[in-house]
């Protein structure tokens, strides 16, 4: 089955209360039990069954399997936003004393959070993602895992999916994909070696900007009984399921990022488009990228559907679309925030993967607190204009663009 055949069926998959179409909202933080020797199996994970809502919750469980199909994975794990499940999830996972490798080419709150590790015995290097190379040189002793995105945001770099997965593999490093620029329908990390793939569920998966959250999934690629940093207590049974339910227990339970019934419930919803959206999506910033580039108004285009990308034949090889967001810098006479002001239909905001096109000043809002080095050093111009294309009509778009250049 395809796709979307699949996830707008997976709720039913279990029978639901009086044929119900959704899993319903299930808003009760705590379960009761006929028998006390039940409690006693949930707690003891000798049976599966809900204890205490900030654990887990049947309307989280149906959208933490939903998300489970779309990655090809094995079990997945849902937080109150993206970058819990990021942070949780190294939280869980490493320990003092342990070296990680990051893409320098990142989503600035996880750049901002990764850099915090130091100050808690846990080192980082940020390397050039983009080729697998440049992470191979940074391989020590104690490194534990490699962290990437697919597409990075603002400046749209392809890391090196498949090359950092080989030596990862090789060298039994875990590997965690930031799957969220690209969604599970663009682009399966599991299809390269991934290890764990995270989601902003608040993106193109929610879709709607009504509902925060995020998820880890656990691909079953990885041979946790090589990765020193698991606790005895959750070395039962399969040993792919180790470190999700490490997350689960030491991540979600203790640090309680947990995803709200009702968010869940919004995100699911909004995920049944899924591919739709994406499809529209992709085709639109393609036809906009294409316009932009090459306008005398137009100093540079980043969008890896650009014959001129310089990872544009990786993009074509590994996902189904370009995706969704692009940035421009504008020669230098025109200045950014004239040029955005004087878009109608394309909102001047800060989020990303809606189904309406936004669009940011990069250098003076979502990247200001690291200051000019930092973005210089990340390629972020000043003029910097990032923009997440949504689902509108493509000829409103291209409209819209064209009149605000003009006058711009
Ligand atoms: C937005 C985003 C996050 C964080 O997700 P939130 O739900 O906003 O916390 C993480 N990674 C990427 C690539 C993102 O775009």
């Amino acid at each position: 089955m395809g796709f979307t055949s699949k996830i707008v069926h997976s709720d039913r998959r279990d029978p639901i209360e009086h044929g119900s179409i959704h899993k319903p909202v299930h808003t009760a933080v705590t379960f009761a039990y006929d028998d006390a020797r039940d409690l006693a199996a949930v707690f003891q994970g000798e049976q599966s069954g809900y204890s205490y809502g900030r654990q887990v919750n049947p309307t989280v469980t149906a959208l933490q399997d939903k998300i489970t199909i779309m990655e090809q994975g094995v079990a997945t794990a849902a937080f109150g936003t993206g970058m819990a499940a990021i942070g949780t999830t190294l939280f869980a996972l490493l320990r003092a004393g342990d070296h990680f490798i990051s893409s320098s080419f990142l989503f600035g709150n996880t750049n901002s959070l990764f850099s915090s590790f130091a100050a808690h015995g846990i080192e980082v290097t940020f390397v050039d993602a983009t080729s697998a190379d440049s992470v191979a040189a940074e391989i020590r002793e104690n490194t534990r895992m490699v962290f990437v995105e697919t597409i990075a945001n603002p400046r749209t770099q392809v890391s090196d999916l498949v090359g950092i997965g080989d030596l990862c593999r090789e060298n039994d490093i875990a590997y965690v994909v930031d799957n969220t620029m690209t969604t599970p329908y663009l682009f399966v990390p599991k299809e390269v070696g991934a290890s764990l793939v995270v989601n902003s569920l608040t993106k193109y998966i929610g879709g709607h900007a009504n509902a925060l959250g995020g998820a880890v999934t656990e691909t079953g690629l990885f041979d946790w009984s090589a990765f020193t940093n698991i606790y005895d207590n959750y070395k039962k049974g399969d040993v792919s399921n180790w470190a999700i339910t490490q997350i689960k227990k030491k991540g979600l339970r203790d640090f309680g990022a947990s995803l709200g019934p009702e968010a869940a419930h919004h995100i699911s919803v909004g995920s049944d488009t899924l591919a739709l959206r994406m499809d529209r999506i992709g085709s639109n910033a393609q036809q906009l990228a294409e316009y932009l580039d090459g306008h005398e108004k137009v100093k540079q285009v980043y969008y890896p559907g650009l014959t001129h990308h310089p990872e544009h034949q990786r993009s074509c090889e590994l996902f189904k679309s370009h995706g969704g967001i692009f940035s421009v810098e504008l020669v230098d006479d025109v200045d950014c925030f004239d040029f955005i002001n004087h878009l109608d239909l394309v909102i001047c905001s800060s989020n990303l993967g809606d189904t309406r096109s936004l669009a940011i000043p990069v250098a003076h809002s979502i990247y200001f607190e690291m200051g000019p080095e930092r973005r210089a050093s990340m390629g972020i111009d000043d003029s910097l204009v990032r923009f997440s294309i949504g689902i509108e009509e493509p000829e409103d778009l291209l409209a819209d663009f064209e009149q605000a250049l003009a006058i711009s």
